[in-house]
């Protein structure tokens, strides 16, 4: 599965968000795959159509599908010279797929900061400069190790050289290697470095409770805001404590609560979808009686690559799928009614899914 990284200076946040999540964290009993890593929260990705779909069908039973976050405290300034357990966040970074960082915009003056006062943007150059310095680390090895062998005129080596010499001059004016532009044959060769600053990213604002009806009042919210539309980055405003208690609660008393606190969304709802669109993830449905289920599936795959990611034999044996659109299924009513109007495809290995597809699917065992 893949996973978002949850990053951060020590006291902005980080650990009554992660609190939240793990607390918001799916059953075991429907996702055996939801293990007791203490690190990782497996939540539920919160999906209207779902609901759609349950009101319509009746199934006997109703399973969202989920998405990761991963814990990574303990970044902190001079990680990348190995200060500090430095090193080893940096390389727990590295195995996540995407970055949410998080921001502190609340002002509380019982909770300290390590550099003294309330500064996101300083908060977020020191972060993204230590996140810089390791990849521009790897770039320097890489460049050592290969200059030889371009110099004595090897094709690849040399291929590889061009890449790494539009990669330093980036790492060492500070901007971080998502900002180059490179070409396919580029990109190839950019993924094997598995760089931090290549990884999709999304601030997450911390703000104050007193913030989350107008967090445009907050000027530190607003500095965020700008600073990740220079960067083409996305923010997600959110209150950690707000969300701590927001999981905690029902569905009816946290309707009334978010009410009270003016919002139509919880924070932590809006990360899940973010990070979910940041990593190219979409979802189709699988729809009967006995279960009404959403499952994940990356943008641009097949019909069978989505078959296989219920069971392996399903892709093995794929012979077709049966597919509508959840918004078709609402405009016509009922699965009936779809067939009547011809609105049921059959598909076949080719076909590329769509967010929101229905599918049946047909295979051999
Ligand atoms: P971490 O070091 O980044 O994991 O930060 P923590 O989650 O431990 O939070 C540090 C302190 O800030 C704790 O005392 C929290 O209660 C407090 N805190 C976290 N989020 C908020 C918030 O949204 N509003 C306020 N007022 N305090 C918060």
């Amino acid at each position: 599965a893949l996973t978002a990284g949850i990053v951060g200076l020590p006291n902005v946040g980080k650990s009554t968000l992660f609190n939240a999540i793990t607390n918001a964290q799916v059953e075991a009993a429907n996702y055996p795959f939801a293990t007791i890593d203490p690190n990782v929260g497996v939540v539920e990705v919160p999906d209207y159509r779902l609901d759609k779909l349950t009101e319509m069908i009746e199934p006997k039973k109703t399973v969202p599908t989920t998405f990761e976050f991963t814990d990574i405290a303990g970044l902190v300034r001079g990680a990348s010279r190995g200060e500090g357990l430095g090193n080893k966040f940096l390389g727990n970074i590295r195995e996540t797929d995407a970055i949410c960082e998080v921001v502190r915009c609340f002002r509380d003056k019982d909770v300290t900061h390590v550099d003294g006062d309330v500064d996101p943007i300083r908060d977020i150059e020191t972060i993204n400069l230590e996140l810089i310095m390791a990849d521009l680390e790897t770039v320097e090895k890489r460049i050592g190790r290969l200059e030889k062998k371009a110099k004595s005129g090897d094709k690849e080596a040399k291929a590889e050289m061009s890449v790494l010499e539009k990669l330093k001059p980036t790492l060492e004016a500070n901007k971080p290697a998502r900002s180059i532009e490179f070409d396919k044959e580029e990109m190839l060769i950019v993924k094997q470095y598995t760089l931090l600053t290549m990884k999709p990213l999304i601030y997450v604002a911390n703000l104050g409770e007193e913030d989350l009806e107008d967090p445009m009042q907050n000027p530190y919210y607003v500095q965020v805001l700008e600073f990740a539309k220079e960067e083409g980055s996305d923010v997600v405003p959110i209150c950690a404590k707000i969300e701590a208690e927001l999981v905690g609660m029902d569905k009816e008393e946290k309707a009334m609560f978010m009410q009270d606190l003016g919002i139509e969304e919880s924070g932590l709802d809006k990360l899940i979808k973010e990070a979910y669109s940041l990593l190219g993830l979409r979802t189709y449905f699988t729809a009967g009686v006995q279960e009404v289920r959403a499952w994940t599936f990356k943008e641009g795959m097949t019909a069978p690559e989505m078959a296989g990611i219920i069971h392996s034999d399903f892709q093995r044996g794929f012979i077709k799928a049966e597919t509508y659109s959840f918004d078709d299924l609402v405009k016509y009513g009922s699965e009936h009614a779809l067939k009547e109007a011809g609105k049921i495809r059959q598909e076949g290995k080719q076909y590329v899914g769509q967010d929101g597809d229905i599918m049946l699917f047909k295979f051999n065992v």
